[in-house]
Parts: structure tokens; C-alpha cells; sequence
């Protein structure tokens, strides 16, 4: 699919136009340095951040909280446990902005998900327009985990930033060639091409084989190695690192009752509480801290590409970026190498 350029003014128009058709959501600014996604709000082009906001998207894909169905329970009434898939009127939403790393971590998260209706149909009622990154930021290691600062993994189209505001397009699903059904477009000149070509040719190519490299590591002998006691001692348990991380999944499943009906509810949940794991006969397999660290590294780089291929770490950094006590898993997934 050939690439086009929009100019900035007319990229306002082309935001305008989409959204007619879609409810679009970016980054979104609360204060100084601190972006959230969230709804776009003013008309024009948004600023899109250098690095990640605050938050991900997996709130698009996978909501906290997200009603699953709702049932009827009424004793004595001929539709009692009737179930009922709850009512949702909402218009395709258009993600515009989504940085590498975060558009990656929803094929990541596809992987474990392929069988949940509610995820993929989330997926589906979703457009990824990816900004590629320029200048990442010092907590960023997109490379290590796989990715690539211009890598367009689960994007429908890619934009790059040319000098003077215009954006270079590449259409990469039909999805995405859909975007650009207006005329607002040209063919790029040869100076933009030769712009693009060199920001790819910056880019480490010899980045390690970070999966791979896991991947023959002797799952007992991560298991058991000795600095998982010094990992842990500082953790508190709070749970940012999980609820911040777009490849992170855990959720609870709740039903909430009102005067005979209800709705079964999934909610975000962490593998860092002690709650998570805790059996309704009172023992917990995972009762203390150094064993619920130990899992949340496990799983992300041990257990999960043992079974998909991947890490599941798309190295955006949030969690360097906001652990409250500076746990590192750059420094974990380097002593994790060394074993
Ligand atoms: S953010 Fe840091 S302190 Fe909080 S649970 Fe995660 S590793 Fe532990
Ligand atoms: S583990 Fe940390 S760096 Fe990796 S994807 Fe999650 S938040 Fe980002």
C-alpha cells in the first residue's frame, strides 16, 4: 500500500472528517508532562507526546470494568436466570497517536486472548492510528523486548512527523487504507521518502534476541536462582507496575446484584496482591511477596514466550517510570540472562 502525505492544515480537516465517523481518542494532556488517553477534545491537530502517556490503551480493548452479561434471577418467574448480553451502543472508536510499543501490545495480548469474544470484538470496533517514535525517552527499551521505535505491529496506519508538521502515512490494513479515502492527500516528494528511509536506517538493528535467549534458559533453574529474595525485599505490593502495563491481563470476575437481577462484571485485577491467588479453603500458593514478584517477571519473561514465542513486555518502560520504590525489570531481565 503506497504512502501519502497530508500537510498539517488540511491533517485538521482529515481529523474533522474522521471524527464524523468515528469517536477518536489520544493523548491527552492533565498537566506539565503528564498525558492520559482520553477523549479528543479541541478541534486541530493534538500534540502527540515523545514516549508513552501515563496510561495504555488496553482500557479500549480489555475496560476496567466491562459487564460480561447481564441475568435476570427472580425466583418463581418463568425467565429467572435468563441471560442477557448487555446493551451497548457506541459508534468504532479510532485510537489516534498510539506509540510502537502500545500498538504491539495488543497483538501481544491477542495471543493469550484469541478465544475472548469480548477482547477481539473490542479489537475489531477499534482503528489503530500509530505515530512512530523519533526520540524515545530514558526509560523506553522497546528494542530489547522485540519491538522497534518504527515498528508498525497492530497499527492500521503508521504516521511519521516530517520537519514541518505535515504527516507521511502508511496505510497497512484495509482498516487503515480506509482512512484515507478523502482528498486531502498527495503523492510524498522524494526528499520526504529519503527522510523516512533514513530514520529506519537509524535504527539498532542488532538489537538482542532477548526471547530466544529466555527461552533456553532452564525453567527450574529461573525458578529457584538466588536474587530472587533481593528483587522482592524492596516491593510493596501496590500493584502500579501491573495496572500501568499494557501487556498485563489479570482480571476478577464479580456478579452485582439488585433486587433479583444482575450483571456478571470483569475487572482488572494484579497478580501482586495476596488476594489474587487466594483459594476459598484459605491457602495461597502465592502467599508471599517474594513468590508474587518472582511470578510477575516469570510470567512476562519465562512462562509466556515458553508458550506464545514473545516476552510479554513491550519495553515502554511505565513500570520504571512509576514504581514507587524503583524495582527495574531491565536490571531483572539482566540478571534472568545471566542464569
Ligand atoms: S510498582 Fe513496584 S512496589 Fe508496586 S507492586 Fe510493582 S514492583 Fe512492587
Ligand atoms: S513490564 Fe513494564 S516496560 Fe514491560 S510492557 Fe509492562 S509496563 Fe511496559
Amino acid at each position: 500500500m503506497k504512502p501519502l502525505v497530508v500537510e498539517k492544515a488540511q491533517a485538521e480537516k482529515w481529523l474533522e472528517e474522521l471524527c464524523r465517523v468515528f469517536d477518536v481518542f489520544c493523548p491527552v494532556k492533565v498537566k506539565g508532562d503528564l498525558y492520559q488517553w482520553g477523549r479528543l477534545g479541541k478541534k486541530g491537530l493534538p500534540r502527540i507526546p515523545e514516549g508513552v502517556p501515563k496510561t495504555t490503551i488496553k482500557t479500549f480493548f480489555f475496560p476496567q470494568p466491562e459487564v460480561l452479561f447481564e441475568f435476570g434471577a427472580r425466583p418463581g418467574l418463568k425467565d429467572a436466570f435468563r441471560l442477557k448480553e448487555p446493551v451497548c451502543e457506541k459508534r468504532p472508536r479510532l485510537l489516534f497517536g498510539v506509540r510502537p510499543c502500545d500498538a504491539r501490545s495488543v497483538v501481544l495480548n491477542s495471543m493469550p486472548y484469541e478465544e475472548d469474544p469480548y477482547f477481539q470484538k473490542n479489537r475489531d470496533e477499534t482503528t489503530m492510528v500509530g505515530f512512530l517514535c523519533k526520540d524515545g525517552c530514558s526509560t523506553c527499551f522497546c528494542t530489547w523486548t522485540g519491538g522497534s521505535p518504527l515498528g508498525m505491529e497492530g497499527m492500521d496506519l503508521a504516521v511519521v512527523e516530517l520537519e514541518d508538521g505535515a504527516l507521511f502515512l502508511e496505510p497497512i490494513t484495509e482498516k487503515g487504507l480506509g482512512l484515507l479515502e478523502f482528498d486531502f492527500f498527495r503523492e510524498p516528494t522524494e526528499e520526504e521518502e529519503v527522510f523516512v528511509k533514513g530514520l529506519r536506517e537509524k535504527v539498532n538493528k542488532d538489537a538482542e534476541e532477548t526471547s530466544s535467549r529466555l527461552r533456553s534458559k532452564g525453567l527450574m533453574d529461573l525458578y529457584n536462582a538466588p536474587f530472587w529474595q533481593e528483587v522482592s525485599d524492596a516491593c510493596i505490593n501496590c500493584g502500579t507496575c501491573t495496572f500501568l502495563c499494557p501487556t498485563c491481563y489479570c482480571f476478577d470476575i464479580q456478579d452485582e446484584t439488585l433486587r433479583g437481577k444482575g450483571r456478571r462484571i470483569r475487572y482488572w485485577d494484579s497478580c501482586m496482591f495476596p488476594l489474587f491467588t487466594q483459594h476459598a479453603s484459605g491457602h495461597n500458593p502465592r502467599g508471599d511477596k517474594l513468590k508474587r514478584v518472582r511470578n510477575r517477571f516469570m510470567h512476562k519473561l519465562k512462562y509466556f514466550p515458553d508458550r506464545f514465542g514473545p516476552v510479554s513486555c513491550v519495553g515502554c518502560g511505565r513500570c520504571v517510570r512509576d514504581c514507587p520504590v524503583n524495582i527495574d525489570i531491565r536490571q531483572v531481565l539482566a540478571r534472568m540472562l545471566e542464569v
